[in-house]
């Protein structure tokens, strides 16, 4: 099959004739039909992920039509999304239905191979696979397995962001889109933040208040600018791009007993965060690591109702472009949104 697959940490990232995938106990195959280009992506490429293993085809966002399932015949020929945290099923937090922190969870592109390609295994089909509604089309469904899930489990599930209440957002690139559309469907004032004047009309189009700010801005600086608009603070903050600037930003905007969510990666360690201003003001730190196969139903309601991860795309790429598009995705200016790969251009 075709492929993008690269050999070492930092190097080329190549179209190559890689095998079929040849789907193991419980699992299945997928026929790619769109893949997204995550920024996790770019974090396993320079090798920042202790996890990801070499050669890599990476990719972990994606939709695509069940092919082979011999332990799980019920499945072939259903289109599905598959979260990027694959869980075993059988360990203690999947037993209690937290599948996304799994202690023998495997990622497609990091652990396993990745949907950058032709086919991608699934493991564990019964536990990870979920079936898509026909009036989920395949651009709204492909960010389902990473960025739109785990902005919406981040914002419902864990931040538990009501109607109502003030949201800033920290970086309006995929997954910050995604967050600032949920939280606008969910009835909360939303502030993105971001240095790239085309994601903030992007998030602004979106219903989003918008702040600039600039690459060289302190923490403080960051969070004068969300008490701009809301001298309390905010209710929730998130830093959607990974960044420990952004990160001690989203806390010192809080309001009191707000709560900030982290869901962009670290490249690095965290070596400061304001943690003064956590005891003082009562604040909650809170991680959010995607979404279980099981939580999906609620989402899935939600995106057949009017919310629309479509509209959060702005291109579609071949193969061939991925590449390029992968390695130089931490360029100042490099395009922003969601960007898709249709495996089959
Ligand atoms: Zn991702
Ligand atoms: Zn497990």
């Amino acid at each position: 099959m075709r492929a993008l697959r690269y050999e070492s940490f930092g190097g080329a990232v190549t179209i190559v004739d890689a095998p079929d995938p040849m789907p193991g106990p419980g699992a299945a195959i997928v026929e790619v039909a769109r893949t997204g280009l995550c920024r996790s992506d770019w974090h396993g490429w320079r090798g920042h992920d202790s996890d990801t293993v070499l050669p890599c085809i990476p990719g972990h966002e994606f939709t695509g039509t069940v092919i082979e399932a011999p332990g799980a015949p019920e499945w072939v020929g259903k289109r599905v999304a598959v979260p990027f945290v694959m869980a075993c099923g059988t360990c203690p937090e999947c037993t209690r239905g937290r599948g996304q922190v799994c202690r023998a969870q495997r990622q497609p592109g990091f652990t396993d191979q990745g949907s950058f390609a032709a086919y991608v295994p699934v493991v564990a089909a019964r536990v990870n696979l979920v079936a898509l509604p026909d009036a989920i089309g395949d651009d709204a469904a492909a960010a389902l397995g990473c960025r739109y899930a785990t902005a919406w489990r981040a914002l419902t599930a864990v931040a538990q962001l009501q109607e109502g209440e003030r949201l800033a957002v920290f970086g309006a690139g995929g997954v910050g889109l995604a967050a600032i559309q949920i939280a606008v469907h969910l009835g909360a004032e939303v502030l993105a933040l971001d240095i790239s004047s085309a994601s903030l009309g992007h998030a602004m189009s979106l219903g989003a208040s918008a702040e600039r700010i600039d690459a060289t801005d302190s923490p403080q600086q960051i969070a004068d600018h969300v008490r701009t608009l809301w001298p309390d603070g905010s209710s929730v903050s998130m830093d959607a791009l990974g960044s420990p600037v952004l990160a001690s930003a989203g806390v010192l905007g809080l309001a009191r007993g707000g709560r900030h969510v982290q869901v962009g990666l670290l490249a690095e360690p965290l070596s400061v965060l304001p943690l003064g201003r956590v005891i003082a003001h009562e604040l909650r730190i809170l991680g959010s690591h995607g979404m279980a196969a099981s939580d999906y139903p609620a989402l899935l309601d939600a995106v057949e109702s009017g919310l629309d991860p479509a509209a959060l795309v702005t291109a579609t790429l071949p193969l061939a472009d991925a590449g390029p598009a992968l390695m130089t995705m931490d360029a100042p200016d490099a395009p922003r949104g969601v960007r898709l790969i249709d495996p089959r251009r």
